[in-house]
């Protein structure tokens, strides 16, 4: 039971469950430059109803694999060219090491990054796969997937337009994957947008990833990036298609959302970050959409403020690192984990640490991966205090 009565009749129907169309959202959207009190106040109630005071994260290491990548998003510093200093080739040595550490480090999950299709382009990529004795990126997160799990820790690969079948072996290993939407927009692939040099980036193809994903019935992470040039039409359409997916497959367990933050050595170097009421909109409109869903910002993305999401409807705070930088975002460290509860709690919220697939996907793990959970499992299904601690 629902006693909150708002005077937006339209928002009364999202909290009584009511089916709610793009056209609803928008017309929220356009109530909500007047005044933002009733969108945030849904937001926060349907975050309670569903997820109630806890806000979870998952402790993990970065392991950079690979950044050389085929395409070229105009955001995105990630990428290196072989010349550069960042450039990232992990051997199978240092992947070790840093399962090595990372289990010291009490972390569980073993986030594997990696430029997309670098050894489609680059002669360099062809080259480490060969020294390392593999033919293609994916056959080589299948053995980094493998030696995560001996050493204890639970890999979630994020490699980008992987196909149906590299998907379908990397899910014996990973308990989870992700690719991001970024946005359902054809437009931002024209020219002049951030998509335009980035093949990989078509709307169609990363909802095809996401389908094979469903099929397979992967627990999916996947998000939008918020102010990269797109309406906010834009932005609904993509949070209603993920919401469709969601209906369809049921695998989608989480929904970034990630602020654009510019970055000096790109394109997009002068173009403003996403402004912070604006991403709050965002954040509490996405909650309205899909009201169950876990949804997700990184809290090094907004350093000063984190905190402040909790009241406009986000429940998790994504992957943090005690030992890796966040590569896609280097500037940002992330917050101490300690500092992090402490914000959490002060705003009314307990911390929690979740493995990298969240409780209510565990019937689509495997029982082999299923079984290494439960080993560290508390009773919420939720990692073990004294396990991560
Ligand atoms: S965001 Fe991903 S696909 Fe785009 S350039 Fe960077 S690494 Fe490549």
């Amino acid at each position: 039971m629902n006693n909150l009565v708002l005077n937006s009749e339209r928002l009364n129907n999202v909290l009584e469950n009511k089916v709610i169309s793009f056209q609803d959202v928008m017309e929220i959207y356009q109530q909500s430059l007047k005044d933002s009190t009733e969108l945030f106040t849904t937001a926060q109630n349907l975050r309670k109803k569903y997820k109630k005071q806890t806000v979870t994260f998952s402790k993990k290491a970065f392991f950079n694999i690979v950044n050389l990548c085929k395409d070229t998003c105009s955001y995105c510093t990630y990428k290196a060219e072989p010349e550069e200093a960042k450039l990232s080739l992990m051997s199978k040595q240092q992947i070790t090491e840093l399962l090595q550490l990372a289990k010291k480090y009490k972390c569980v999950e073993a986030l594997f990054v990696t430029g997309e299709q670098p050894e489609k382009k680059y002669p360099e990529a062809k080259k480490w796969l060969e020294e390392n004795g593999f033919s293609s990126t994916s056959e080589y997160l299948i053995h980094a997937s493998e030696l995560a799990l001996e050493l204890g820790l639970f890999p979630h690969t994020n490699a980008g337009n992987l196909s149906y079948d590299e998907m379908k072996e990397l899910k014996k290993t990973n308990v989870s994957m992700g690719v991001m939407l970024e946005n359902i927009s054809e437009r931002l692939t024209e020219k002049g947008m951030p998509h335009y040099l980035a093949a990989s980036k078509r709307p169609k193809k990363r909802l095809e990833v996401l389908e094979n994903s469903g099929k397979l019935k992967i627990p999916m992470t996947t998000g939008i990036l918020v102010g990269i040039g797109e309406t906010i039409e834009e932005i609904i359409q993509s949070v209603f298609a993920i919401k469709q997916l969601h209906k369809k497959y049921g695998n989608i367990q989480e929904v970034i959302l990630q602020n654009f933050q510019p970055k000096p050595d790109t394109i997009m170097k002068n173009s403003p970050s996403a402004n912070e009421h604006f991403f709050k909109t965002v954040v509490a409109l996405s909650r309205i959409i899909i009201p169950e869903m876990n949804i997700q910002i990184p809290p090094n993305l907004s350093p000063k403020s984190y905190q402040s999401f909790l009241s406009v409807g986000i429940n998790d705070w994504g992957g943090i690192s005690p030992l890796t930088p966040d590569f896609v975002n280097p500037e940002f460290v992330w917050p101490e984990i300690s500092k992090v509860e402490e914000n959490s709690k002060k705003a009314g919220f307990e911390l929690k640490c979740r493995f990298p697939v969240y409780p209510e996907f565990f019937s689509f793990v495997s029982k082999e991966l299923r079984d290494k959970i439960s080993g560290i499992e508390n009773e919420e299904g939720l990692v073990k205090e004294d396990y991560w601690r």
